[in-house]
């Protein structure tokens, strides 16, 4: 459990999107779209993102309805109110950390999505589209995050998720994202530094998820345990390029590197989460991006 059984968690920004089909058509001109798109991956090679495959449809997909999804105990419950409730708790943080930014929702789609970024499907994992501003999920992604990449599984591993892609916006509204246009791959690159600092802003929300709030005052989520923190970092692992390149090319090779290593994942959303504070998550300037530890 995670989330406190009677938070009011109605008020959350996600929508549903899409819906079945998969193989849409892209139209025209939209290459450097899709571009930007996949360099804002969460994680994955992204040769094997267009190459295809992943395209057979999860199974046991329950397409709730988000309006159904009213308490922490419907987030405890089920992965659709979850993704809901913790975009409550990204909202709050991150409106007090910068007032001024625009809101964000997240669209959780099956399948196949269109997007303000061109046609998406499942395959290219959870993405933020900056032309639109939204973040897109399809939740069968966490399937493969614990199955086939080696994250636990836990909540926490799939808030994550959210929360780091919920720092893709915050970069939008700060001017950081363009860094991974300009420099996009490579071990210091700027797209490292851009997936490195969503990291970080994840861990800074995460340490201060516990004093978010609903619309009431009523705390959103219970203590996070020790257990919580390792589903994170199991899952920025997961993700890392070194972990992800060993399993599909079967070697490591840091200059085309995009997210950084598993370490460097882990290490920065520490840095965030034991700070507290999303100011010293300014990967963009650090030295090095292993400079995690001060
Ligand atoms: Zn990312």
């Amino acid at each position: 459990m995670t989330f406190r059984e009677n938070a009011n968690i109605s008020t959350g920004r996600a929508s549903r999107g899409g819906g079945g089909g998969t193989g849409l058509a892209v139209g025209g001109g939209l290459g450097a779209l899709v571009l930007a798109l996949v360099v804002l991956l969460l994680g994955g090679d992204p040769g094997q993102v267009l190459g295809g495959g992943q395209s057979s449809s999860p199974v046991a997909q329950e397409n709730t309805d988000l309006q159904e999804c009213r308490s922490g105990a419907d987030a405890n419950a089920d992965v659709d109110c979850r993704m809901k409730a913790t975009m409550v708790s990204l909202e709050d943080y991150w409106t007090q950390v910068l007032p001024d930014a625009p809101a964000t929702e997240s669209v959780l789609f099956s399948g196949g999505v269109e997007t303000g970024c061109g046609s998406a499907t499942s395959a290219v994992g959870p993405f933020y589209c900056p032309l639109d501003s939204r973040i897109y999920l399809d939740t069968s992604f966490f399937n493969q995050l614990e199955g086939q990449l080696g994250a636990d599984g836990g909540a926490f591993s799939q808030m994550y998720v959210l929360a780091h892609e919920y720092g893709h916006h915050v970069q939008n509204h700060t001017g950081a994202l363009q860094a991974s246009r300009q420099d996009t791959q490579g071990p210091e690159s700027g797209a490292v530094r851009v997936e490195l600092q969503a990291d970080c802003f994840a861990g800074a929300w995460a340490g201060n998820a516990t004093a978010t709030t609903d619309d009431a005052g009523t705390a959103l989520l219970e203590p996070l345990s020790r257990q919580d923190i390792e589903s994170a970092l199991s899952a920025a692992a997961a993700v890392g390029d070194d972990s992800i390149q060993e399993q599909v090319q079967g070697e490591v090779t840091p200059h085309t590197w995009t997210h950084g290593s598993s370490e460097q994942r882990m290490g920065w959303f520490l840095r965030g989460y034991e700070s507290g504070d999303a100011g010293t998550c300014d990967v963009l300037n650090a030295a090095s991006v292993d400079d995690f530890n001060g």
